[in-house]
């Protein structure tokens, strides 16, 4: 069920696979996303297994409620000390999370778009980023590493990792993404090819966070892709494109280990 991602020491990083999974059912066989139509009863299981294997409490899997923003939360001791109620107005709307806490496991949720982790194994500081063309188009992995920076990581010790998301052969886009992109000032060669027969526009989303990391500061070398695409492997992850979007989500995580 979790496939670790080697990123740095004192760091576990993983995405997780679905498992057994039964064709039929779009939130086979382990989804722990709870606002993309699966069953609660089900969600909560698969929460409180995932948190078995972390070995911490259920207070301590921290995601955010996803809506392709670039708004970023920290999770700190203010945030763990808060209700319930207000733990969710925190985390509603935001598309990363940053922490320095140990032992607290924050991720997102996601079916072909880029589930990104950051961690500055020096400064202690650790984030996890959704970013789907719309969050990448917006920079929200340059807003992340901004407020990592604030927490006291340094750009040129961060190390990242993106998670099983949509790979270009299967990303086909209209033009009127491509022109967001344009606008956005990603440098467009690298990432943008066309189908020799449909002519049909494909971005390499991976790619263009890339672009992203290292403009703000990341070394080429720091910067891994170690998994899968999404839409191609529909046994190991969910793929909006494969399943539509009431779907299950794989889940990428980051903690900082005592
Ligand atoms: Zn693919």
């Amino acid at each position: 069920m979790i496939q670790p991602i080697d990123l740095c020491p004192g760091v576990l990083a993983f995405t997780t696979q679905r498992g057994n999974v039964n064709t039929r059912n779009k939130y086979s066989e382990f989804n722990v996303c709870n606002y993309t139509g699966d069953d609660a009863l089900h969600v909560l299981d698969s929460r409180m297994m995932l948190c078995m294997q972390l070995g911490i409490d259920m207070d301590s899997l921290i995601m955010p409620h996803q809506t392709h923003s670039c708004r970023v939360a920290v999770i700190d001791n203010r945030y763990m000390s808060l209700d319930i109620d207000k733990q969710e107005n925190v985390l509603d709307g935001v598309d990363a999370l940053v922490t320095r806490l140990d032992n607290v496991c924050i991720g997102v949720n996601t079916a072909d778009c880029v589930p990104l982790l950051l961690a500055d194994p020096e400064a202690r500081v650790v984030a996890a980023v959704h970013a789907g063309w719309r969050g990448t188009v917006a920079g929200i992995a340059a807003r992340a590493i901004d407020t990592m920076v604030k927490q006291g990581a340094r750009p040129g010790n961060i190390i990242a990792a993106m998670g099983p998301a949509i790979c270009q052969a299967c990303f086909e886009v209209g033009d009127e993404v491509v022109e967001q992109f344009e606008k956005a000032g990603f440098e467009m060669d690298s990432i943008l090819t066309r189908d020799a027969r449909t002519l049909k526009a494909h971005l390499d989303l991976l790619g263009a966070n890339r672009q992203i990391l290292k403009k703000s500061g990341l070394k080429e070398n720091h910067i891994f892709t170690p998994c899968k695409c999404s839409r191609c492997n529909p046994a190991s992850y969910f793929s909006a494109r494969a399943l539509g979007i009431n779907s299950g989500r794989t889940f990428t995580g980051i903690m900082l280990k005592k």
